[in-house]
Protein backbone atom coordinates (compact mmCIF):
# COMPACT_ATOMS: atom_id res chain seq x y z
CA UNK A 1 0.00 0.00 0.00
CA UNK A 2 2.63 2.63 1.18
CA UNK A 3 5.52 2.44 -1.59
CA UNK A 4 7.10 5.18 -0.19
CA UNK A 5 10.44 2.94 1.47
CA UNK A 6 12.89 5.40 2.03
CA UNK A 7 10.67 7.63 4.14
CA UNK A 8 9.79 6.65 7.88
CA UNK A 9 6.39 5.74 7.60
CA UNK A 10 3.83 6.10 10.90
CA UNK A 11 2.67 2.08 11.03
CA UNK A 12 -0.17 2.31 8.85
CA UNK A 13 -1.73 -1.15 9.37
CA UNK A 14 -3.56 -2.55 12.25
CA UNK A 15 -2.46 -6.18 11.58
CA UNK A 16 -6.06 -7.51 10.66
CA UNK A 17 -7.55 -5.18 9.78
CA UNK A 18 -8.63 -5.80 5.74
CA UNK A 19 -8.41 -3.42 2.98
CA UNK A 20 -11.51 -2.17 1.37
CA UNK A 21 -11.40 0.80 -1.04
CA UNK A 22 -14.41 2.91 0.29
CA UNK A 23 -14.51 6.41 0.01
CA UNK A 24 -13.65 6.48 3.70
CA UNK A 25 -10.63 4.09 3.49
CA UNK A 26 -9.54 6.06 0.81
CA UNK A 27 -9.60 8.96 3.16
CA UNK A 28 -7.93 7.36 6.24
CA UNK A 29 -5.23 5.78 3.93
CA UNK A 30 -4.53 9.87 3.00
CA UNK A 31 -4.47 10.56 6.55
CA UNK A 32 -2.48 8.30 7.62
CA UNK A 33 0.22 8.98 4.60
CA UNK A 34 0.42 12.55 5.25
CA UNK A 35 0.36 12.25 9.51
CA UNK A 36 3.06 9.25 8.67
CA UNK A 37 5.19 11.51 7.19
CA UNK A 38 4.82 14.20 9.89
CA UNK A 39 5.11 11.61 12.43
CA UNK A 40 7.41 12.85 14.79
CA UNK A 41 9.55 15.41 13.82
CA UNK A 42 8.81 15.63 10.03
CA UNK A 43 7.83 19.44 8.78
CA UNK A 44 7.28 19.37 5.32
CA UNK A 45 5.20 21.79 3.20
CA UNK A 46 1.45 20.92 1.09
CA UNK A 47 3.70 20.86 -2.15
CA UNK A 48 6.14 18.37 -0.63
CA UNK A 49 3.44 15.96 1.05
CA UNK A 50 2.01 16.19 -2.68
CA UNK A 51 4.85 15.01 -3.94
CA UNK A 52 6.18 12.37 -1.36
CA UNK A 53 2.76 10.76 -1.43
CA UNK A 54 1.60 11.55 -4.77
CA UNK A 55 -1.48 12.86 -4.09
CA UNK A 56 -2.98 15.65 -5.75
CA UNK A 57 -2.92 19.32 -4.51
CA UNK A 58 -6.41 19.69 -3.73
CA UNK A 59 -6.64 16.01 -2.05
CA UNK A 60 -3.45 17.41 0.02
CA UNK A 61 -5.47 20.37 0.48
CA UNK A 62 -8.84 18.75 1.84
CA UNK A 63 -6.52 16.05 4.09
CA UNK A 64 -4.24 18.89 5.33
CA UNK A 65 -7.47 21.14 6.30
CA UNK A 66 -8.82 18.82 8.13
CA UNK A 67 -6.24 17.63 10.47
CA UNK A 68 -5.70 20.93 11.27
CA UNK A 69 -9.35 21.80 12.13
CA UNK A 70 -8.70 18.53 14.68
CA UNK A 71 -5.90 19.52 15.97
CA UNK A 72 -3.35 16.96 14.81
CA UNK A 73 -1.26 19.12 12.60
CA UNK A 74 -0.05 22.85 12.71
CA UNK A 75 1.30 25.44 10.56
CA UNK A 76 5.21 25.69 11.49
CA UNK A 77 6.84 28.31 9.68
CA UNK A 78 7.91 28.86 5.83
CA UNK A 79 9.50 26.44 3.58
CA UNK A 80 12.90 28.79 2.61
CA UNK A 81 14.01 26.50 0.03
CA UNK A 82 11.03 26.92 -1.66
CA UNK A 83 11.51 30.46 -2.85
CA UNK A 84 12.91 30.62 -6.28
CA UNK A 85 9.11 31.03 -7.32
CA UNK A 86 8.21 33.64 -5.05
CA UNK A 87 5.90 31.71 -2.85
CA UNK A 88 6.86 30.49 0.10
CA UNK A 89 4.76 26.66 1.11
CA UNK A 90 3.86 26.64 4.85
CA UNK A 91 5.41 23.62 6.67
CA UNK A 92 2.96 21.56 8.49
CA UNK A 93 3.80 19.93 11.61
CA UNK A 94 2.45 17.67 14.24
CA UNK A 95 0.75 19.53 16.54
CA UNK A 96 1.83 18.86 20.31
CA UNK A 97 -0.36 21.34 21.98
CA UNK A 98 -4.32 20.71 21.52
CA UNK A 99 -4.97 17.14 21.71
CA UNK A 100 -3.68 14.56 24.09
CA UNK A 101 -3.68 11.04 25.55
CA UNK A 102 -3.81 9.27 28.52
CA UNK A 103 -1.36 6.92 28.70
CA UNK A 104 -1.20 4.02 31.39
CA UNK A 105 1.89 1.56 32.12
CA UNK A 106 0.85 -1.75 34.14
CA UNK A 107 3.98 -3.50 33.49
CA UNK A 108 6.07 -2.32 36.25
CA UNK A 109 6.58 -4.09 39.17
CA UNK A 110 5.84 -1.71 42.27
CA UNK A 111 4.33 0.59 40.92
CA UNK A 112 1.78 1.66 38.04
CA UNK A 113 2.59 4.23 36.36
CA UNK A 114 0.44 7.06 34.23
CA UNK A 115 0.67 9.97 32.02
CA UNK A 116 -1.38 12.81 30.07
CA UNK A 117 1.06 12.71 27.00
CA UNK A 118 0.94 14.96 23.47
CA UNK A 119 1.02 13.63 20.39
CA UNK A 120 4.50 12.91 20.41
CA UNK A 121 3.73 10.67 23.68
CA UNK A 122 5.47 13.19 25.31
CA UNK A 123 4.17 12.86 29.14
CA UNK A 124 3.40 16.85 30.62
CA UNK A 125 1.61 15.56 33.57
CA UNK A 126 2.34 12.41 35.46
CA UNK A 127 0.44 10.25 38.29
CA UNK A 128 2.08 7.04 40.27
CA UNK A 129 0.80 4.58 42.22
CA UNK A 130 2.61 2.61 44.85
CA UNK A 131 1.59 -1.22 44.80
CA UNK A 132 1.45 -3.37 48.10
CA UNK A 133 3.77 -6.33 48.28
CA UNK A 134 1.97 -8.34 46.48
CA UNK A 135 1.74 -6.25 43.27
CA UNK A 136 -1.78 -6.84 42.69
CA UNK A 137 -3.23 -4.63 40.51
CA UNK A 138 -7.27 -3.88 39.86
CA UNK A 139 -9.51 -2.51 37.42
CA UNK A 140 -10.48 0.00 40.46
CA UNK A 141 -7.06 1.36 40.24
CA UNK A 142 -6.54 2.06 36.72
CA UNK A 143 -10.19 4.05 36.79
CA UNK A 144 -8.93 5.56 39.66
CA UNK A 145 -5.77 6.90 38.21
CA UNK A 146 -7.28 7.99 34.46
CA UNK A 147 -9.75 9.79 36.50
CA UNK A 148 -7.21 12.03 38.53
CA UNK A 149 -5.05 12.38 35.09
CA UNK A 150 -8.37 13.65 33.15
CA UNK A 151 -9.41 16.36 36.22
CA UNK A 152 -7.52 19.03 34.11
CA UNK A 153 -7.95 18.19 30.57
CA UNK A 154 -10.97 19.26 28.97
CA UNK A 155 -12.99 16.00 27.77
CA UNK A 156 -12.91 17.11 23.35
CA UNK A 157 -9.09 17.31 24.01
CA UNK A 158 -8.63 13.70 24.77
CA UNK A 159 -8.49 11.42 21.89
CA UNK A 160 -8.22 8.12 23.91
CA UNK A 161 -6.73 5.89 26.75
CA UNK A 162 -3.76 3.76 25.87
CA UNK A 163 -2.74 0.77 28.54
CA UNK A 164 0.37 -0.76 28.02
CA UNK A 165 0.10 -4.52 29.79
CA UNK A 166 2.39 -7.42 30.29
CA UNK A 167 0.57 -10.70 28.88
CA UNK A 168 -1.15 -11.89 25.33
CA UNK A 169 -3.70 -8.87 24.11
CA UNK A 170 -6.21 -9.99 21.52
CA UNK A 171 -8.68 -7.14 20.23
CA UNK A 172 -8.52 -5.34 23.85
CA UNK A 173 -8.95 -8.43 25.71
CA UNK A 174 -6.11 -9.74 28.19
CA UNK A 175 -6.21 -13.30 27.16
CA UNK A 176 -3.13 -14.32 29.74
CA UNK A 177 -1.54 -12.26 32.04
CA UNK A 178 0.67 -14.72 34.51
CA UNK A 179 2.14 -11.50 36.05
CA UNK A 180 -1.30 -9.64 36.71
CA UNK A 181 -2.67 -13.18 37.07
CA UNK A 182 -5.72 -12.13 34.73
CA UNK A 183 -7.43 -14.19 31.88
CA UNK A 184 -10.04 -12.83 29.63
CA UNK A 185 -10.18 -9.75 30.93
CA UNK A 186 -11.64 -7.19 28.52
CA UNK A 187 -10.47 -4.08 29.67
CA UNK A 188 -11.25 -2.28 26.81
CA UNK A 189 -14.64 -2.37 27.03
CA UNK A 190 -14.68 -1.80 30.46
CA UNK A 191 -12.73 1.44 30.41
CA UNK A 192 -14.63 2.49 27.29
CA UNK A 193 -17.75 2.30 28.97
CA UNK A 194 -16.59 3.79 32.20
CA UNK A 195 -14.40 6.85 30.24
CA UNK A 196 -16.58 7.21 26.95
CA UNK A 197 -12.80 7.21 24.97
CA UNK A 198 -11.93 5.31 22.33
CA UNK A 199 -9.58 2.56 25.06
CA UNK A 200 -6.25 0.82 23.28
CA UNK A 201 -4.97 -2.14 25.38
CA UNK A 202 -1.71 -3.05 24.10
CA UNK A 203 1.44 -5.69 25.12
CA UNK A 204 4.16 -3.47 27.07
CA UNK A 205 6.72 -4.97 24.32
CA UNK A 206 5.18 -3.70 21.52
CA UNK A 207 4.45 -0.92 22.92
CA UNK A 208 8.04 0.09 23.95
CA UNK A 209 8.92 -1.10 20.39
CA UNK A 210 6.90 1.13 18.75
CA UNK A 211 8.16 3.66 21.41
CA UNK A 212 11.89 2.98 20.16
CA UNK A 213 11.40 2.73 16.52
CA UNK A 214 9.95 6.45 16.61
CA UNK A 215 11.63 8.16 19.51
CA UNK A 216 15.05 5.85 19.59
CA UNK A 217 17.03 4.71 16.79
CA UNK A 218 14.65 1.31 15.91
CA UNK A 219 14.58 0.38 12.34
CA UNK A 220 12.07 -0.66 10.02
CA UNK A 221 12.54 -4.17 11.08
CA UNK A 222 13.92 -5.19 14.33
CA UNK A 223 13.74 -7.56 16.67
CA UNK A 224 13.27 -5.49 20.45
CA UNK A 225 13.63 -7.31 23.31
CA UNK A 226 12.78 -6.40 27.01
CA UNK A 227 14.58 -8.15 29.80
CA UNK A 228 12.92 -7.92 33.62
CA UNK A 229 10.80 -10.03 35.93
CA UNK A 230 10.16 -12.24 32.43
CA UNK A 231 11.41 -11.90 29.14
CA UNK A 232 9.44 -10.86 26.36
CA UNK A 233 10.01 -9.58 22.79
CA UNK A 234 8.31 -7.80 19.96
CA UNK A 235 9.29 -7.70 16.40
CA UNK A 236 8.65 -5.10 13.65
CA UNK A 237 9.08 -5.75 10.07
CA UNK A 238 8.64 -2.98 7.22
CA UNK A 239 6.83 -0.99 10.07
CA UNK A 240 4.13 -3.83 10.77
CA UNK A 241 3.88 -5.17 13.97
CA UNK A 242 3.98 -9.24 14.10
CA UNK A 243 0.89 -10.33 16.10
CA UNK A 244 0.75 -13.74 15.38
CA UNK A 245 -2.14 -16.03 14.61
CA UNK A 246 -2.73 -16.51 18.27
CA UNK A 247 -1.91 -12.83 19.42
CA UNK A 248 1.10 -13.85 21.19
CA UNK A 249 3.75 -13.04 19.20
CA UNK A 250 7.42 -12.34 20.92
CA UNK A 251 6.08 -14.71 23.98
CA UNK A 252 9.49 -16.51 24.08
CA UNK A 253 9.64 -16.55 28.26
CA UNK A 254 8.56 -20.22 27.84
CA UNK A 255 10.69 -21.54 25.13
CA UNK A 256 13.42 -23.96 26.19
CA UNK A 257 16.73 -24.07 24.69
CA UNK A 258 17.09 -26.95 27.56
CA UNK A 259 14.28 -29.36 27.58
CA UNK A 260 16.37 -32.28 28.71
CA UNK A 261 18.83 -30.78 31.49
CA UNK A 262 17.84 -27.24 31.93
CA UNK A 263 15.99 -25.72 35.22
CA UNK A 264 12.35 -26.52 35.90
CA UNK A 265 10.47 -23.76 35.00
CA UNK A 266 6.84 -23.17 37.24
CA UNK A 267 5.42 -23.77 33.62
CA UNK A 268 6.16 -27.43 33.76
CA UNK A 269 9.23 -27.74 31.06
CA UNK A 270 12.37 -27.39 31.68
CA UNK A 271 15.19 -25.13 30.34
CA UNK A 272 12.73 -22.16 29.29
CA UNK A 273 14.18 -18.40 28.73
CA UNK A 274 12.44 -17.51 32.01
CA UNK A 275 14.35 -19.68 33.89
CA UNK A 276 18.05 -18.30 32.69
CA UNK A 277 17.68 -14.86 31.06
CA UNK A 278 15.44 -12.75 33.85
CA UNK A 279 16.85 -9.78 36.38
CA UNK A 280 16.02 -12.22 38.92
CA UNK A 281 17.76 -15.27 38.04
CA UNK A 282 20.62 -13.38 36.77
CA UNK A 283 20.73 -11.23 39.85
CA UNK A 284 20.37 -15.02 42.07
CA UNK A 285 22.99 -16.07 40.11
CA UNK A 286 25.37 -12.97 40.24
CA UNK A 287 25.25 -13.13 44.19
CA UNK A 288 25.90 -16.73 44.62
CA UNK A 289 29.11 -15.95 42.01
CA UNK A 290 32.57 -15.99 43.96
CA UNK A 291 34.78 -13.56 42.03
CA UNK A 292 33.98 -10.32 40.28
CA UNK A 293 35.24 -12.11 36.98
CA UNK A 294 32.52 -14.99 37.84
CA UNK A 295 29.82 -12.32 38.14
CA UNK A 296 31.12 -10.78 34.79
CA UNK A 297 31.14 -14.86 33.88
CA UNK A 298 26.81 -15.14 34.83
CA UNK A 299 26.55 -12.06 32.48
CA UNK A 300 28.15 -13.53 29.51
CA UNK A 301 26.62 -16.78 29.60
CA UNK A 302 23.09 -14.65 29.89
CA UNK A 303 23.99 -12.99 27.17
CA UNK A 304 25.28 -15.98 25.21
CA UNK A 305 21.85 -17.87 25.70
CA UNK A 306 19.82 -15.24 24.47
CA UNK A 307 22.12 -15.06 21.38
CA UNK A 308 21.57 -18.47 20.78
CA UNK A 309 17.46 -18.17 21.09
CA UNK A 310 18.01 -15.14 18.93
CA UNK A 311 19.81 -16.64 16.05
CA UNK A 312 17.09 -18.42 14.50
CA UNK A 313 15.03 -15.98 14.08
CA UNK A 314 17.29 -12.99 12.98
CA UNK A 315 18.34 -15.61 10.21
CA UNK A 316 14.94 -16.58 9.51
CA UNK A 317 13.68 -13.10 8.76
CA UNK A 318 17.36 -11.24 7.83
CA UNK A 319 17.14 -8.70 10.55
CA UNK A 320 20.02 -6.27 10.91
CA UNK A 321 18.71 -4.42 14.39
CA UNK A 322 18.32 -6.15 17.83
CA UNK A 323 17.21 -3.91 21.03
CA UNK A 324 17.42 -4.63 24.72
CA UNK A 325 15.92 -3.30 26.75
CA UNK A 326 16.39 -4.00 30.10
CA UNK A 327 17.89 -2.66 34.06
CA UNK A 328 21.34 -1.34 33.28
CA UNK A 329 22.83 -3.54 36.20
CA UNK A 330 22.39 -6.03 33.74
CA UNK A 331 22.00 -5.09 30.14
CA UNK A 332 25.19 -3.79 30.17
CA UNK A 333 28.63 -3.81 28.08
CA UNK A 334 29.39 -7.02 29.29
CA UNK A 335 25.91 -8.47 28.32
CA UNK A 336 26.02 -6.86 24.82
CA UNK A 337 29.09 -7.62 24.18
CA UNK A 338 29.01 -11.52 24.55
CA UNK A 339 25.21 -11.19 22.65
CA UNK A 340 26.87 -9.75 19.83
CA UNK A 341 29.92 -12.66 20.13
CA UNK A 342 27.64 -15.42 20.08
CA UNK A 343 25.42 -13.97 17.58
CA UNK A 344 28.57 -13.00 15.52
CA UNK A 345 29.66 -16.54 15.33
CA UNK A 346 26.67 -18.39 14.79
CA UNK A 347 25.00 -15.99 12.06
CA UNK A 348 27.88 -15.04 10.12
CA UNK A 349 26.79 -15.43 6.43
CA UNK A 350 27.73 -13.98 2.91
CA UNK A 351 24.22 -12.89 2.72
CA UNK A 352 23.92 -10.73 5.23
CA UNK A 353 24.68 -8.03 6.89
CA UNK A 354 26.18 -7.36 10.20
CA UNK A 355 23.62 -7.92 12.88
CA UNK A 356 23.94 -5.08 15.54
CA UNK A 357 23.13 -5.86 19.23
CA UNK A 358 22.30 -2.83 21.24
CA UNK A 359 20.81 -0.87 23.88
CA UNK A 360 17.37 0.82 24.28
CA UNK A 361 17.70 4.33 23.24
CA UNK A 362 14.42 5.58 25.14
CA UNK A 363 14.82 5.49 29.08
CA UNK A 364 12.16 4.71 31.94
CA UNK A 365 8.91 6.39 30.18
CA UNK A 366 9.35 3.71 27.35
CA UNK A 367 5.57 1.68 27.37
CA UNK A 368 3.73 4.96 28.59
CA UNK A 369 5.20 6.19 25.40
CA UNK A 370 4.62 3.65 22.87
CA UNK A 371 1.06 3.34 24.40
CA UNK A 372 0.53 6.85 23.45
CA UNK A 373 1.81 5.90 20.03
CA UNK A 374 -0.83 3.38 19.72
CA UNK A 375 -3.49 5.74 20.65
CA UNK A 376 -2.60 7.67 17.76
CA UNK A 377 -2.37 5.23 15.43
CA UNK A 378 -5.79 3.23 16.73
CA UNK A 379 -7.00 7.61 16.11
CA UNK A 380 -5.63 8.09 12.83
CA UNK A 381 -6.88 4.71 11.47
CA UNK A 382 -10.26 4.67 12.71
CA UNK A 383 -11.69 7.96 11.83
ZN1 LIG B 1 8.52 -22.32 31.25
Amino acid sequence: MNSYANTISFPLHTPGRTAKASPADVRRNNRSLVFGLLFPNGQLSRAELGRQTGLSRVAISGVANGMLEEGLICESGYDASASAKGKRGTLLSIDTTRLHIISVDLSQEHLVQGAVTDLLGTPQQRMEMALGPDNDINADMIVQLVDQLRTDIDSDAIIGIGIAVTGVVEDGVIRESTVLGWHDLDLQSMLERRFGFPVTVSNDVVCSMLAERFFGKGDKSMIFIKIDRGIGAATLIDDVTVIGQNHAGGEIGHISLDPEHGRPCPCGKRGCLETTVTSPVIRDRIRHAGTPEQQLDVIRASGEELASALAMPIGLMDINDVCVYGPPDIVNETFLEATQRRIDKVTSSQFHKHTTIRRCQVGSDIALRGSAIDVIRHYIEAK
